[in-house]
């Protein structure tokens, strides 16, 4: 492929061909191969393909698929119908458009929040003359039951009365026997029963990421495993997944087989309340670096990041370790932070989507702490950043506004002198998986064709710094996202 007339690293115009998934050459007025695509860039600028260097894929997926069924959103019956069946359609569409209803998976419409005030007590047969043609479930808002309706019942084969009394006595019936669709703390039972069906799509959560530039992730999420890769590689196979995973995890985490992914990092959840013993979480952070394996330590407050660096420094740390979070870093820590060696991976991005509720809650004292950027570049710690979705939004530009502007939504400034420059926060994003805090990824021949493509030259995206201004994307040598081309609806 050729992309020709783009502006790269400040000059233009620029050509870059790429031949399978790296680029080959970078030059001025490149002739068009016989056969080669050509991609138009316009002068717009072309950049690495971003790296969120953390994220919950499936966490995210699940929440952008989930239906709000309760207020402020859906306050009526007309309201829960039309959501459902509004959720209903772009399901129909969007298989459509994929030609195949991936196996079992999506099928499902999950709704969340219910609250009684919206249609009393649902069961299957009021959300049958809602949706009937696909499984529905509706999570009440206490948490504490699942309303579904026949097609699902049917699935799970309800009707049919259950040996074990634990699980019959979570499933209302009728005076005949009939299941009413109402499962009463039935959570482990009915994730047991989906089995698989209960896994997201990825497709659309990673479209979404495609069309705001991003070509590769880090997953962060402490519970992957070799059942969570096995899903991961079948995404990635069947085209769902578009990006590159750094996949942390636990300690049986194994090594995957395919070409997009990656093993990451040993995570490791610290938690204020039960930290566990300090020679314990030495040992463990030791024995994860014999196998030459990094660790990645999540660390909100004080204490831990206090907790975590003494055992960093204890151990003696190793390139790949890094901090996750770092939500409240004092002065005193920044010192720890560099003695450990480690890298920080924040999330500019919550300054602004929770600032308003943090001025209201941290304390004083510990506000200009709050996910420090400049403090934490001018001495020297290696600083990567994410957007933590589905916690935070999942649009890197917003995080790199973030970390530009430093406001919050209702526009109150939080630790104004961390502010950082555009092509700063650009790098937060733009640094390899394996070194979050490094020098961003050039282009340049020999590299992997990872890219993202602008729709205007870079002196004046950076005073946007807008998922908007993304015309393509490119990973590994092929277009994964192209804005005149694109018809992804946004599901949520
Ligand atoms: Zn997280």
């Amino acid at each position: 492929m050729l992309i020709s007339g783009a502006e790269i690293a400040g000059y233009r115009p620029v050509d870059l061909r790429c031949t399978g998934e790296r680029i080959v050459e970078i030059g001025v007025a490149l002739q068009r191969r016989a056969g080669e695509t050509r991609l138009d860039a316009g002068g717009g600028a072309l950049l690495p393909g971003l790296h969120d260097h953390h994220i919950h894929l499936y966490a995210l997926a699940a929440a952008q698929l989930s239906v709000d069924c309760g207020p402020p959103q859906v306050t009526s019956p007309g309201a829960l119908a039309r959501a459902l069946q509004g959720r209903a359609l772009q399901l129909q569409q969007r298989h459509a458009r994929l030609h195949q209803e991936p196996p079992g998976t999506t099928g499902w419409i999950r709704g969340t929040g219910y609250h009684d005030s919206v249609a009393g007590a649902l069961d299957r047969w009021h959300l049958d003359r809602m949706v009937a043609e696909r499984p529905v479930r509706v999570q009440h808002r206490s948490g504490k039951l699942w309303m579904l309706n026949s097609a699902a019942c049917a699935l799970l084969n309800l009707d049919r009365p259950r040996a074990h009394p634990l699980v019959e006595s979570g499933i209302e019936r009728d005076d005949s026997g009939r299941a009413t669709g109402r499962l009463f703390r039935l959570d482990d039972w009915l994730r047991d029963q989906l089995g698989n069906r209960d896994v997201p799509d990825l497709s659309h959560t990673s479209l979404q990421l495609a069309g705001m530039g991003v070509t590769g992730v880090t997953d962060a999420t402490p519970t992957n495993s070799a059942t969570l890769l096995a899903l991961l590689t079948t995404a990635v196979q069947s085209g769902q997944l578009l990006q590159r995973v750094l996949l942390m995890g636990d300690e049986q985490l194994p090594e995957p087989g395919h070409r997009l992914l990656t093993r990451g990092p040993l995570k490791i959840l610290l938690d204020d309340y039960r930290l566990p013993a300090f020679d314990g979480l030495c040992e463990r952070i030791a024995r994860t670096h014999c196998q030459d394996r990094s660790v990645a330590i999540h660390c909100v407050t004080p204490t831990e990041l206090v907790f975590a660096l003494s055992a960093l420094i204890e151990t003696g740390s190793m390139p790949g370790d890094r901090i996750e979070h770092a939500s409240v870093t004092p002065d005193a820590a920044l010192a720890l932070l560099r003695d450990a060696a480690v890298t920080v991976v924040t999330q500019p991005g919550l300054v602004r989507e929770r600032g308003d509720q943090y001025l209201a809650e941290v304390e004083r004292r510990e506000q200009p702490w709050l996910y420090r950027c400049r403090s934490l570049v001018d001495s020297g710690i290696p600083l990567g950043g994410s957007t933590d979705a589905p916690y935070g939004s999942a649009d890197p530009w917003s995080a790199m506004a973030a970390a530009v502007q430093r406001r919050t939504r209702s526009g109150q400034n939080i630790g104004s002198t961390e502010q950082l420059s555009p092509e700063r926060a650009l790098a937060l994003f733009t640094s390899s998986a394996t070194a979050p805090g490094g020098p961003p990824r050039r282009l340049a021949p020999g590299m992997l064709a990872d890219l993202c493509l602008l729709d205007r030259p870079w002196a004046d995206a950076r005073a946007r710094l807008t998922a908007g201004d993304v015309a393509a994307t490119i990973r590994g040598g092929e277009v994964i996202y192209r804005r005149d081309t694109a018809q992804t609806p946004p599901l949520d």
